[in-house]
């Protein structure tokens, strides 16, 4: 069994790229895709603790775009994670990210909420990493401004939160560029919690390779409709459990393996990659 959306200590995830690939050995996982926010600054660590504990490990990507003002995350599989230009492109897009936090920030301050960036950025565990709202959320509980994980997004951080701004971002269609752009298959992520159904139609004519079927916050008749989807439109099915550790004890999303599909979405993954690859 393979599990295809997992995060480390590179972006929002608990667990760094060595601990997950252990947590995936012991789950008996045979390979393992790291799919950080907007970095690949977890996949050489990974790639070196998978050779030692015999787990594949699938180079891969979560891109943030917005689509009208709503936050739509596409995923790259064996994106080419040492190219300099897809480097260069990704530190643009964690600068965009970090703009965002610095008016996250100021949010805060006028609900008189005195946070700053230095204390979220300090919930990072890798140098360079990707900062989001689970870092934020994790510095609002230790100031004992919320209780819980759930609180911080309920009241601050989510979509109808106080202090929740999102400004443009590249598009889903552009995120679909950028990674074949650098040799990966593109993957819609967890399509069921976008409630679009008409974009995820029209990405799907428009360069999606794949589309995440089976997802944790999917509910079964929706993983049923984008099977059917999937099929509709000749595109791989991928399964990822979206793994971010524990923090306060709790798991968001899934654990490690709790949604997996077989190896043979690897080889899918591999032959679309090569077939991208020739037609740069
Ligand atoms: P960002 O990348 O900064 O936009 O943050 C998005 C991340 O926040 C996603 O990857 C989710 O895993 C996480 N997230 C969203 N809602 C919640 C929640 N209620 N509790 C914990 N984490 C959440
Ligand atoms: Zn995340
Ligand atoms: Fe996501
Ligand atoms: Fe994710």
């Amino acid at each position: 069994m393979v599990d295809l959306h997992t995060h480390t200590t590179a972006s929002d995830g608990t667990y760094s790229p060595e601990q997950s690939v252990k947590r995936a050995k012991q789950k008996g996982l045979q390979a393992l895709a790291i799919t950080d926010h907007d970095t690949v600054g977890g996949v050489r660590e990974a790639i070196v603790a998978g050779q030692k504990w015999g787990v594949e490990i699938i180079p891969g990507i979560e891109i943030s775009s917005v689509h009208e003002g709503q936050d739509i995350h596409v995923l790259g599989y064996f994106v080419d994670y040492e190219d300099t230009r897809f480097l260069n492109r990704l530190t643009e897009l964690r600068n965009v990210r970090n703009k965002r936090n610095q008016m996250m920030i100021a949010k805060f301050n006028e609900l008189g909420i005195k946070i700053d960036l230095e204390e979220v950025q300090q919930k990072s565990k890798m140098p360079g990493g990707s900062i989001g709202r689970p870092h934020f959320a994790e510095a609002l509980i230790d100031k004992g401004i919320v209780a819980t994980m759930k609180e911080a997004f309920d009241v601050y951080l989510g979509q109808t939160g106080k202090a929740y701004v999102n400004p443009p971002r590249l598009t889903p269609q552009e995120a679909i560029y950028l990674i074949k752009d650098a040799g990966g298959v593109p993957v819609l992520a967890h399509p069921g919690i976008y409630d679009n159904e008409e974009l995820v139609e029209q990405l799907l004519r428009n360069g999606l390779v794949g589309i995440e079927v089976y997802h944790p916050d999917h509910r079964p008749e929706q993983e049923e409709y984008f099977a059917a989807l999937a099929v509709k439109y000749s595109v791989i099915q991928t399964a990822g459990s979206d793994f971010h550790g524990e923090r306060n004890g709790v798991i968001f999303h899934g654990d490690l393996g709790s949604k997996s599909t077989g190896y043979e979405t690897v080889s899918q993954l591999q032959q679309a990659s090569k077939e991208i690859r020739l037609n740069r």
